[in-house]
């Protein structure tokens, strides 16, 4: 029986070493790039609504800042821990890289169920962040974001805990701010429309279109449920969502004829719930995995394809809308088959892209209209597929290796010229 690494550090270390021998690169890239430049880990005492005090565990991780400062989300949940922090960062860097804008990688996180605080508590926990790291943050430094179960509102109470320590207004130190207090529209729905329009380049490539095809979305978070959203504008058909509840676990629903996404992301909100949606049933785990649909779209968390269902798969096409949702593993069967996938690195970077956009008009003080943000932002994502592409069919790889083949190469380059190696 094969036991699978599940260690997103080990995974993407070992993904790294393989990229710089097939790119000829000294072993030196590799040392460079292996671990994260630094890694901060605080304990965030937080008043607790009775009364009592809690201690909250934390991390910061600041991969790599050759191509510009630092940059990614910061994660509330109570399965990080510091190597799933320092593997999320080191994509981070590699993200930027193809998606070309000027930053290097970071990440954060706390472990904590968000859902189990009060409003009160969690803005006490969001400063109390900023006040254990607020000397290594900052807009030409450190700039954090949301990731999974952070908001708008989060980084809000961040951004203004920043502001208040240092005196300044320095909005740009954050992004994914709320558009009234000097967010970028269209950054909340980026990360899905993104993962819309890889998927819908990918699709052109093997020569079928978004409007024939049927797609399954594991995940309706921020992510899964724009996403999906933005694939049914651009004429896509969602059949099947699935979710994860804190008592039930895995669920999901299904619809052949299409379910309406907008009426769905709104039962979602009052009902807190999929099951029951109108038109829909649920199916099981098995059976979503299993769905004869054209395009998977994993958007929940790490190693969501592994093993255990990726022989279940049936789907053409996988868009890796969450960071790692395959285990290396499940990754390589999916290989032999000749599932097509678009990593992660390159399918979800329409997030970080239009933070990019955010901290650009921050620094500029001058603010775009919606319909420029949506442009700009498939602008530079085509431009990063089809640079990914070109890897793939000048190596003849996957889209996988194609994308850390561009990130790593470019890196290698940028550290030589700063004379790093
Ligand atoms: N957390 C998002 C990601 O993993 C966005 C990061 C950002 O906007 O800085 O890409």
């Amino acid at each position: 029986m094969t036991v699978e690494e599940l260690n997103p550090l080990k995974n993407v270390q070992k993904i790294i070493k393989e990229t710089c021998k097939n790119l000829n690169l000294s072993e030196s890239i590799y040392k460079l790039i292996k671990e994260p430049d630094r890694v901060i880990e605080v304990n965030i005492p937080v008043k607790m609504d009775d009364g009592s005090i809690e201690v909250f565990k934390g991390y910061r991780s600041q991969h790599n800042n050759t191509l510009g400062p630092t940059k990614g989300g910061i994660r509330f949940h109570q399965g990080v821990n510091l190597d799933e922090v320092k593997a999320l960062s080191i994509w981070m860097t590699f993200k930027c890289a193809i998606a070309n804008i000027p930053f290097g990688g970071g990440k954060g996180g706390i472990i904590v169920d968000p859902k189990t605080l009060s409003k009160g508590e969690l803005e006490r926990l969001s400063r109390g962040y900023v006040e254990k790291l607020y000397e290594v943050l900052g807009e030409d430094l450190d700039i954090p974001a949301p990731d999974v179960n952070t908001n708008a509102q989060i980084i809000a109470w961040m951004a203004d805990e920043y502001n208040k320590l240092s005196r300044e207004n320095a909005w740009g130190t954050f992004t994914g701010k709320p558009v009234v207090l000097n967010g970028s529209k269209g950054r909340s729905e980026a990360t899905g429309l993104g993962i819309a329009i890889v998927l819908k380049e990918a699709l052109k490539k093997l020569n079928k279109s978004l409007n024939n095809s049927s797609i399954a979305v594991q995940g309706f978070g921020n992510v899964g449920s724009n996403a999906a959203l933005c694939i049914e504008n651009l004429g896509g058909k969602v059949v099947s969502v699935a979710e994860w509840h804190r008592e039930k676990g895995f669920y999901a629903i299904h619809d052949e004829r299409g379910l309406n996404i907008e009426k769905l992301i709104s039962y979602f909100n009052e009902k807190g719930t999929l099951l029951g949606f109108a038109g829909s049933s649920e199916i099981k785990e098995e059976e979503f995995w299993s769905l004869p649909v054209d395009v998977l779209v994993p958007a929940a968390l790490e190693n969501s394809i592994n093993i255990n269902n990726v022989d279940l798969i049936k789907a053409k096409l996988i868009c890796e809308g969450a960071n790692g949702p395959l285990t290396p593993v499940a990754d390589d069967i999916l290989k032999r088959k000749g599932i097509e996938v678009t990593p992660d690195i390159l399918t979800n970077a329409g997030g970080v892209i239009v933070s990019y956009f955010e901290w650009v008009q921050n620094l500029d003080n001058y603010y775009w209209n919606e319909e420029h943000v949506k442009e700009k932002e498939e602008e530079f994502l085509v431009d990063a597929f089809n640079n990914v592409w070109s890897m793939k069919e000048k190596f003849n790889c996957n889209m996988r290796n194609a994308a850390y083949m561009y990130a790593i190469k470019k890196l290698a380059e940028a550290m030589k010229y700063r004379g790093w190696y």
